[in-house]
């Protein structure tokens, strides 16, 4: 089904920017390429209209995205506390990209500082279930991304097909990233328009291709080998287990994002399609989540983990208990999901 951007809401959205003159993008913790995708491209639109603009994002971003146009000029706030309190402070709209709840923007003070920050809020968004922290909602949980409507936004705004490169780079970005390379969530037609627009507007996909996915450390390639190393295949579940302990991460200088996409790995594996993977953080175990088909991965995030997210993409952590203990969990826990395994598992060939 193409996503068609209520036109009222539309319009609504773009009085609020235009009526605002000092604005902060900001979007979730440990942020993605949608993420920042969504971020720069929103701040490139509202620098173009005279805006004054500033990305505050909770923490870092992967090294692979530092090409994008202005990715430079982001705020961490973790990292640089200061500066990023005070665009806050002094903005009179917030833009929330591609998050549904204000705990999204970590656990440093954000989620309160932006909450009681004077600015007006606005959420353009496609998680499930958006939060109540706005004055406008531009939530469509069936977008494969959020900078797919971005772009839906943009084009309408600018009342142009085609948008300025800088911006057509960031939105290709997130649109890749958040479909695996078009690989889920990614077989509606209309993504393919917006693509031959992005195209259009002077992106070359094949380049972006390389930057993002042909840019990483020996780090982090050593690592893959040590996750699938570690991994534990539950036929009878069709499910796979990935984990990195703090040590094994320390042993390939760990930097975040290193890790980013191994929990897909293990669903190339015939008749696997369930993926779960632990990943020692300072202080908690970190859980990604990820499924085929109709199986609810975010259920069992919800449930075990207390976490929650997409059908096929979810995660959650596990506190005060150790890898060994938070695999044990998930897997004493996968009986009570009998009547969704039984579904995927009736599917499989041999
Ligand atoms: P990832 O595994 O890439 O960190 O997260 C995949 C998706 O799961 C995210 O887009 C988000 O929707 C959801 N998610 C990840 N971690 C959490 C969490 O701790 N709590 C909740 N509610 N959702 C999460
Ligand atoms: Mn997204």
């Amino acid at each position: 089904m193409p996503i068609n951007i209520d036109a009222s809401l539309s319009a609504k959205a773009k009085q609020i920017i235009l009526s605002a003159n000092d604005i902060v993008v900001t979007c979730h913790v440990s942020p993605d390429g949608d993420a920042i995708g969504s971020s720069l491209a929103v701040y490139h639109y509202l620098k173009s209209i005279g805006k004054n603009v500033t990305v505050v994002v909770p923490t870092a971003f992967p090294a692979f995205l530092k090409w994008l146009p202005d990715a430079r000029n982001i705020l961490v706030y973790k990292d640089q506390r200061a500066m990023s309190k005070e665009a806050i402070k002094h903005s009179d709209l917030i833009v929330c990209v591609d998050f549904n709840e204000i705990s999204r923007l970590g656990e440093d003070g954000m989620p309160d500082y932006v909450a009681g920050a004077r600015a007006k809020k606005l959420m353009i968004d496609h998680h499930l279930y958006p939060g109540d922290f706005t004055v406008l909602t531009i939530s469509y949980p069936l977008a494969s991304s959020t900078c797919h409507l971005v772009y839906l936004l943009l084009s309408e705004w600018m009342q142009s097909e085609t948008l300025p490169t800088d911006i057509a780079q960031c939105i290709y970005t997130g649109m890749m990233t958040d479909t695996g390379n078009f690989s889920y969530n990614s077989n509606d037609p209309q993504i393919y328009e917006t693509i031959a627009s992005l195209i259009k507007s002077g992106i070359n996909k094949d380049e972006i291709y390389k930057k993002v996915f042909f840019n990483c450390s020996a780090g982090r390639i050593k690592l893959q080998g040590i996750a699938l190393n570690n991994m534990e295949v539950l036929e009878e579940y069709g499910t796979a287990v990935l984990s990195l302990s703090r040590d094994e991460l320390n042993s390939q200088s760990y930097k975040k994002g290193d890790t980013e996409g191994f929990v897909n790995i293990p669903l190339s594996i015939h008749n696997v399609f369930f993926s779960v993977f632990f990943k020692e953080e300072d202080g908690f175990i970190k859980v990604s989540l990820r499924s085929q088909g109709d199986f609810p991965c975010n259920i069992i995030a919800t449930d075990v983990f207390g976490g929650g997210g997409h059908l096929n993409a979810s995660g959650g952590e596990a506190h005060n208990i150790t890898i060994a203990e938070a695999k044990q969990k998930l897997i004493d826990a996968l009986p009570n999901y009998k009547q969704y395994f039984d579904v995927e598992l009736a599917k499989l060939q041999d």
